[in-house]
């Protein structure tokens, strides 16, 4: 490879970092390095392709390396994908943007050039939707295949759940990347191909023709373990192996667990908690200070069998709205999955809009695991969820769900003033959106470069200042099409 151009590492070849490392090397005057710490996508198999067992890669049995994370009490499980492709290997396929308002409120905090008007286009031109390509809101010649499950595609659960919602007067809303149809229940439109497979990040941008580009390398089994940084500006990556790159620039994009505490190892974060562990800060930032996800109750049911065909995890969802009008939760079926039989599943209800934030700090050692802690569910979250709570009893007396027999195995009376915060402590879920450890406006600038660090950026999905209303990997790949895009301009090499 060429060094004679601009070198960039990409720290990170996970859902945004393939998608950057794509885009980047499109610039004939850049050159790319992508340091991905886990395994290549030559090793997807079944249980990475094939949708329905993705809850295989949730529960750690899949035979792909995922990361394990947990609160301090051990109570709820969050993870990230760790091999070429990162989450978007291991996540539930779901493939929606967010509300409109979500993106206005970043630009609203002064964060130019992220509102809604500003946006819409790059998550338009990523996808290539078989369903609604020719809609003006959505794409038909992106790098992502789009398209919703079909109901011979679909569990019993899951049509009982749609059809159920819908018998209570709840709008079937056809699609759900659509602001104006919203609040009511549908299809998850999902990122599989013509064959039902699941096409990554890595599969969808790192094509053949790209991985062949002279100015790109990808290094697998590549973890970086320290930053570089000198008089304010980073010069290049230690590797765990002890190997060492320079760069003129470096990315992180190493996820929502990793990116902060790669900064932090590296002398970027807040002075306090470094000093504490001996490392001196470069740039005193409140990295990891403000950990996002969705949460929620966990709900165990049964139904009477057999299942029936299953092609997908999570395939139809309830889009609600505690106020009649602005979505907040999500709720929807997971499964069969999580629970020991074919016909069992979990209905989950995530708040979308909470203001708690939870945080990532340094382990006891450089090797050990973050300390994660998790956003606390506030007072108005549990009202909110308290409405999700009404539907899903109004559901259960549905003819669909009566009729497949669906009930609760562990029987709670949602409608009791309590059932929230008892389904909460019998079962919290994290629906994986970990989101805001690197957040524009207190850690990076608009641009995604950390305040006061020359040529370093973050970007994935730790620099969401507040977590959309809805699911996160698309946002990654808008926020890594847009930060590439900036980079292209800003460093004088237009593709
Ligand atoms: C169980 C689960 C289900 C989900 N389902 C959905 C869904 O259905 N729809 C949706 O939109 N979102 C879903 N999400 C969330 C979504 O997938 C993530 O928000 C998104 O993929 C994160 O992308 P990222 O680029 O920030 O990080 P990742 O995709 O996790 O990439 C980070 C990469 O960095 C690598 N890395 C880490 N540290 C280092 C290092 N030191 N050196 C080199 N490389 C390193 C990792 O190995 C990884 O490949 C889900 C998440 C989970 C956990």
């Amino acid at each position: 490879m060429s060094r004679t151009s601009r070198h960039i590492v990409i720290v990170g070849g996970g859902t945004a970092g393939s998608v950057l490392a794509a885009r980047l090397s499109e610039a004939p005057g850049l050159s790319v390095t992508l340091l991905e710490a886990g395994p290549s996508d030559d090793i997807y198999d079944s249980s990475v392709l094939d949708p329905a067992r993705a809850p295989d890669a949730w529960m750690g049995v899949a035979p792909i390396a995922i990361t394990p994370m947990a609160d301090p009490s051990g109570e709820i499980p969050m993870f990230q994908g760790r091999l070429l492709g990162g989450t978007s290997a291991v996540n539930g396929l779901a493939t929606l943007r967010g509300l409109p308002e979500d993106y206005d409120a970043w630009a609203a905090a002064g964060l130019e050039g992220w509102g809604w008007n500003d946006v819409a286009d790059t998550f338009i031109a990523a996808e290539r939707d078989f369903d609604f390509g020719t809609s003006p809101i959505h794409g038909k010649s992106g790098p992502l295949p789009v398209r919703r499950w079909r109901r011979d595609e679909m569990s019993r659960a899951q049509l009982a759940f749609y059809d159920g919602m819908a018998e209570t007067n709840m709008p079937t809303v056809a699609d759900i990347n659509d602001p104006s149809q919203l609040p009511g229940v549908g299809v998850f439109p999902v990122t599989i191909d013509t064959n039902g497979q699941r096409v990554t990040t890595s599969l969808a941008y790192l094509t053949p023709a790209v991985r062949a580009r002279d100015n790109l390398e990808i290094r697998t089994e590549a973890e970086v373990s320290k930053l570089h940084v000198d008089g304010g500006r980073v010069t290049g990556v230690t590797l765990k192996s002890g190997d060492e790159i320079e760069a003129d620039d470096v990315v992180v994009s190493a996820g929502a667990f990793w990116s902060p505490t790669l900064l932090m190892r590296s002398g970027i974060g807040p002075a306090g908690h470094l000093a504490d562990h001996g490392i001196t800060a470069h740039a005193d930032l409140p990295v990891g200070e403000t950990l996002s996800d969705h949460l929620g109750p966990g709900i165990r049911y049964g139904h009477d069998g057999p299942r029936g065909g299953s092609a997908g995890p999570a395939q139809v969802l309830l889009l609600g709205a505690s106020n009649g009008r602005d979505v907040d939760y999500h709720a929807f079926p997971i499964g069969p999955a999580m629970t020991d039989g074919p016909t069992e599943f979990i209905m989950a209800v995530f708040l979308l809009r909470s203001s708690g934030q939870g945080s990532v700090r340094l382990g006891e050692t450089a090797d050990a695991d973050p300390i994660v802690t998790a956003p606390p569910l506030v007072d108005d979250g549990i009202e909110r969820l308290r409405h999700g709570f009404a539907r899903l009893a109004a559901w259960e007396k549905s003819s669909p769900a009566k009729a497949l027999g669906c009930a609760q195995l562990d029987p709670l009376d949602l409608q009791a003033p309590d059932a929230v915060s008892a389904a909460l402590a019998r079962f919290t879920v994290s629906y994986g959106h970990m989101t805001g450890t690197c957040p524009m406006g207190t850690v990076l600038d608009a641009d995604c470069r950390v305040l006061g660090i020359d040529g370093l950026r973050v970007a994935d999905a730790s620099v969401m200042p507040t977590i959309p209303s809805g699911n996160t990997y698309l946002g990654c790949v808008m926020v890594a099409e847009r930060v590439a895009r900036k980079m292209i301009a800003e460093l004088g090499h237009p593709a």
